[in-house]
């Protein structure tokens, strides 16, 4: 059984008042018995001392009695009357014996009680005394007489002794103390009594009181354990805490309550941790995916599922931080969940935004939109197609502190698939492939993408081989020759890279250069092609010539700070000047950072290099970019070239604009893709300054440059020379 503490301070309470209720009365009783000891003591001595006192005056009484009584008697010597009265006091207790004589000495009457020898002298000496005095007093023991001589004017009648017993009045004297003493115990016995009762009626009301007091203290404490004991059991989750008095256990409570806010906020947090990305404060992959698998248990509802990733994120982490990096994501995120509350002129794309979009950040810059479809009246791929069009309105508007794009894969539920893994998937394939096809797009999952997926898996792992070998053997350079238009000579040669694996055989660069890229292995590549470059060069150098090389720098390796001195210190090992080394840079790389790539630019630049801008006119940057970087010239992208003579216009008319403008900017300008005679006929009309495409050659081998081409190359050697 448990004793509980309000019992157990009853009983310490209980016992406590015992023993001093104990104490108080023996020390009360002693000191009761004390006092009557020293009341009798007093008395005693008191009796004891005035006895004789006392017994004097009683006597002295007497006999002032017995004088009005028997003086006449004594005179006419009536011995009979005297006898009568002396017998009187034989009731006297303190009276012994009464001797009563005439004038001449002889006994008229006597009364005696013991009649022993003290009395006989006790006659004798007042006798004696009497001869010579009228009175006297005499003692012998216990004994005490007074004798007196009486008179009837003047003559003598005679005397009386009255023998008084002192030893009778002591033993009055202890009746009488014994009565004082069974009075005082009597009395004290009572005084015990009243004061044991009240001492037991101040203890019950104090009892009492205590109760009270305690059960109103430990009230509040009761209140306390159960406010405690809900709240631990959760069965009452707004346990107060509250009204509680301003003491002790007010203070406890409040502590209780601070504790409790705490754990609750805890327990909030917790959960949020469990739920949501502490960096962005989007959904985290938990809840997406089990909010997610609680959509697809209903084959009736439609789910899109778009997987965005940020196209070029890694160099921006790379190149500025992680802080940066971080920094963006949350931006992105920012922008995403102000899909909720922009203004759309469809009200049903209004709705997906705001009742029925699920926003999750998977990890690094990966994020998930799922949209619930319930009855729109719209199908769900062309609702896919405009939502997935807004999210990429947030990136080209330029919001971002960074231009970054994203890439988009949306797969559908239930058409897709049936499981989550299976639509996150397939969403991933589908951004893969976006991104494969240029990055800054979307794209719907289709089956052909998961071949695709695998090949890109396959190219990737073979890749990774592929450069770890000793001398990488499986790459080659090849060069295409570039021409000046207007006098058809040769200009130099751009250097473009050749994989050959023994068993997949050639593997065109515009498959593995973008997953290079995409998977971190281009600047090992590139490093490859550089080494590569500098043995045909300086084989070339044997022969005297000057011929300058362009070489393709890939946007995430211009991004990187090392590669200026790479370039440097390996064009000085191979002798090679810098001025025959051009860099070809995309128009890409100076829409994803521009005030980067303008450093790195200036950089190389300023280190004898020549840099040309590569592909102009599909990087989605404006023509004023040119004002804003200095480079040595640009090369229209392949599209525009072909677009000449096959009444493309449009085409035709940006590469008029074009080579106007690298006019104004005293930059030259190289037409890439010249196939026929028309488009060559064309830009030489437009006074384009360079050329290369497959109607002058096809990119070929160093060997074969140095055999076919021998002449126009040594022309070379005197400028360089
Ligand atoms: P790019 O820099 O625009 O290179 C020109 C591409 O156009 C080359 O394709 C070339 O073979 C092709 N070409 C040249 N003239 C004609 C023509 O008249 N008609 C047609 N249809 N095509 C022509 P290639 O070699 O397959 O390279 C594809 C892309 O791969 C290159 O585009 C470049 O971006 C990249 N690349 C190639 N080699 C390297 C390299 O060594 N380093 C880097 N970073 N990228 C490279
Ligand atoms: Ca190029
Ligand atoms: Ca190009």
């Amino acid at each position: 059984m448990r004793i509980n503490i309000f019992t157990k301070l009853l009983s310490i309470l209980f016992l406590s008042i015992s023993m001093v209720v104990g104490m108080f009365i023996f020390v009360a009783h002693s000191l009761n018995n004390d006092f009557i000891n020293r009341v009798y003591d007093e008395v005693e001595f008191v009796l004891t001392e005035n006895s004789t006192d006392f017994l004097l005056t009683h006597a002295d009484k007497n006999m002032e009695y017995l004088q009005g009584e028997i003086v006449n008697y004594m005179y006419f010597s009536d011995a009979d009357r005297i006898l009568g009265e002396v017998t009187k006091f034989i009731s006297d207790s303190s009276t012994d014996a009464i001797y009563v004589r005439d004038a001449n000495g002889d006994l008229l009457a006597k009364m005696s009680k013991y009649e022993d020898k003290n009395e006989l002298r006790i006659f004798e000496e007042a006798d004696e005394l009497l001869a010579i005095h009228n009175d006297a007093y005499i003692q012998i023991d216990k004994k005490i007489a007074l004798a007196q001589r009486f008179f009837i004017y003047d003559e003598p009648v005679g005397s009386v002794i009255i023998v008084s017993n002192q030893e009778y009045y002591a033993s009055e004297i202890g009746t009488s103390l014994e009565i004082i003493q069974s009075l005082s115990s009597m009395q004290r016995d009572k005084h015990l009594y009243q004061f044991a009762v009240v001492i037991l009626l101040s203890t019950v009301l104090f009892l009492f009181c205590a109760g009270a007091l305690l059960t109103r203290l430990l009230d509040p404490i009761r209140r306390l354990r159960q406010d405690i004991n809900n709240f631990g059991e959760k069965t009452d989750n707004s346990a107060p805490f509250e009204d509680y008095p301003n003491d002790e256990i007010g203070d406890l409570a409040h502590s209780f309550k601070m504790m409790r806010d705490k754990v609750s906020k805890r327990e909030n947090e917790i959960v949020r941790l469990a739920q949501f990305d502490p960096l962005t404060n989007l959904y985290n992959r938990n809840f997406l995916i089990s909010h997610f698998e609680s959509l697809v248990t209903d084959t009736d509802r439609q789910v899109i599922c778009l997987y965005m990733d940020l196209d070029n994120f890694k160099e921006i982490n790379d190149t500025f931080g992680h802080d940066e990096g971080d920094l963006l994501i949350q931006e992105v995120a920012g922008h995403l969940a102000m899909l909720r509350t922009k203004e759309y002129d469809d009200p049903t794309l209004a709705k997906c935004f705001k009742e029925c979009m699920t926003l999750s950040r998977l990890g690094g810059d990966e994020f998930v939109l799922l949209i619930q479809i319930d009855d729109m009246g719209i199908g769900a791929y062309s609702l896919g197609f405009q939502i997935a069009q807004q999210v990429t309105s947030l990136f080209r508007n330029k919001l971002l502190s960074y231009n970054v794009t994203s890439s988009m894969g949306l797969s559908l539920f239930p058409m897709d698939g049936n499981s989550v893994d299976e639509l996150l998937k397939k969403a991933d394939i589908a951004m893969y492939s976006a991104k494969a096809k240029g990055k800054g797009r979307f794209e719907f999952f289709n089956e052909e993408m998961s071949s695709a997926l695998a090949r890109e898996k396959t190219v990737e792992q073979l890749l990774i081989k592929a450069l770890e070998e000793e001398g990488t053997p499986q790459f080659h350079m090849v060069y295409q020759p570039q021409y000046h238009l207007r006098s058809d000579k040769l200009v130099g040669v751009e250097s473009l890279v050749r994989w050959v694996h023994p068993q997949q055989g050639f593997i065109s660069p515009a498959e593995f250069i973008p997953i290079a890229e995409r998977k971190g292995l281009i600047e090992k590549l590139g490093k490859v092609t550089v080494r590569l470059i500098m043995q045909d060069m300086k084989q070339w150098r044997q022969f005297g010539w000057a011929l300058p090389v362009s070489w393709n720098l890939s946007t995430v390796e211009l991004l990187k700070t090392d590669i200026v001195d790479f370039l440097i210190e390996q064009l000085n090992s191979a002798d090679i000047p810098r001025d025959l080394f051009n860099i070809e840079i995309t128009e890409t790389a100076l829409v994803t950072d521009l005030e980067r790539a303008k450093t790195q630019i200036d950089m190389l630049r300023n280190n004898q290099f020549k840099v040309w801008l590569d592909d102009f006119g599909t990087g989605y940057s404006s023509l004023s970019i040119l004002g804003e970087v200095e480079i040595d010239g640009l090369k229209i992208d392949r599209s525009f070239v072909s677009a000449i003579g096959e009444g493309e216009t449009s085409k035709t008319l940006v590469v008029d604009a074009l080579v106007q403008l690298t006019n104004t900017f005293d930059i030259y300008i190289v037409a890439e893709g010249i196939e026929t005679q028309y488009q060559l006929d064309y830009l030489k009309a437009t006074r384009c300054h360079f050329g290369q495409g497959y109607l002058y050659s096809k990119p070929v081998t160093a060997d074969i440059i140095l055999n076919q081409y021998t002449d126009q190359a040594a022309k070379l050697k005197s400028r360089a020379c």
